[in-house]
């Protein structure tokens, strides 16, 4: 059994060879969920979905987001309907009390649908729309997202990190906005103060289980794809006590896409494979590229890291699985 800790890019793409290396009926993927937010209504679960779609065989590989051949007849119309009803487009935050009213799951992430700043494809938002009926009709996320992973055959089991909120907060020069306001509507651009996420997330019986087996952290970001299920309360005292092998996003001080570099610089990391390390002190081994110099004081596992193909992410799998076998 093993557990991979999931943001949307990285991660994902190493999902994308790993059940060559480990079985799927034994591989469990706890998603960050911090991206999360709920726009028009529906929410939308970034990170989720790109597993979902990737093990799903759908994804738009270009992109790592979204369905690949999806239309966007729904979100081009909004724009343009904005437009002529003279209404501002860009991320519109519904009013304060609406934040912390109605579904709890949404919490501090709630946008209007107006101009949908989100490129939401209309296959895409059939997804959101059947999970958000689902949680309306009272089922957990860890639930909906089973039945989904269901519905796209997923072999391997994929989980949220909790059923609570948390969002993921960025405090900028230009003042405080969730992650997806500053990544997708100002492309990162605004200067990061501090990351915060907001909420009490706890733990379920999934994810728990799920810590009980040995745990890859893929070559997601540490601060905003794996923060987050960090910060949920009962993650890190289980990190402690199992084996966990990490794959550095980063090539010594050069990350392979992302904002990972000026998040962790702001969280007073180092922008390099060593600040991951030092940000992972329950880390037990680590792969890294092989071109890739940094001296860690944990066992470390050199292979190629960029994966732009299934036969490169069955290599870093290979890697990661090497990583594991060594750890005592
Ligand atoms: P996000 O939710 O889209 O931010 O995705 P993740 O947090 O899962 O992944 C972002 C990280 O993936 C970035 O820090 C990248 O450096 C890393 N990344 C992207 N492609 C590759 C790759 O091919 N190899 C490795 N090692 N890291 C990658």
């Amino acid at each position: 059994m093993v557990t991979f800790l999931s943001g949307g890019t990285g991660t994902p793409k190493l999902l994308s060879g790993a059940d060559a290396v480990f079985e799927p009926a034994e591989t469990t993927v706890v998603g960050n969920t911090g991206d999360d937010v709920e726009l028009g209504g529906l929410l939308v679960c970034p990170d989720l979905d790109t597993v979902l779609f990737e093990r799903g065989g759908v994804l738009d590989r270009e992109t790592w987001w979204g369905i690949d051949g999806d239309t966007h007849e729904t979100n081009e119309y909004l724009l343009e309907l904005a437009s002529a009803a003279g209404l501002e487009t860009g991320p519109r935050y519904l009013p304060d009390a609406c934040q912390t009213d109605g579904r709890e799951i949404a919490r501090w992430r709630r946008f209007s649908g107006i101009a949908e700043f989100m490129t939401i494809g209309d296959r895409d938002r059939a997804v959101h729309l059947t999970r958000t009926g689902l949680l309306d009709e009272g089922r957990s996320l860890t639930e909906v997202t089973r039945t989904l992973a269901d519905a796209f055959g997923l072999a391997i089991d994929l989980v949220p990190m909790s059923d609570d909120p948390l969002a993921t907060m960025i405090h900028t020069d230009r003042g405080e906005m969730h992650f997806q306001e500053f990544w997708v509507a100002h492309r990162g651009e605004p200067a990061i103060e501090r990351v915060e996420f907001r909420g009490e997330a706890r733990a379920t019986e999934a994810v728990l289980t799920a810590l009980e087996d040995p745990v890859v952290i893929g070559p997601s970001n540490p601060i905003t794809s794996v923060g987050p299920i960090r910060a949920v309360r009962g993650v890190e005292e289980r990190l402690a006590r199992v084996p966990v092998v990490v794959v550095s996003p980063f090539v010594e001080d050069r990350v392979f896409s992302g904002p990972a570099g000026d998040l962790m610089a702001a969280s007073g990391y180092e922008p390099s494979t060593a600040g991951v390390a030092e940000c992972y002190p329950f880390a037990d081994a680590f792969v890294l590229d092989d071109g890739d110099g940094t001296t860690l004081d944990r066992p470390v596992v050199r292979t190629d890291t960029a994966m732009d193909s299934r036969e490169d992410a069955e290599r870093v799998a290979r890697a990661v699985e090497e990583a594991l076998g060594g750890i005592d």
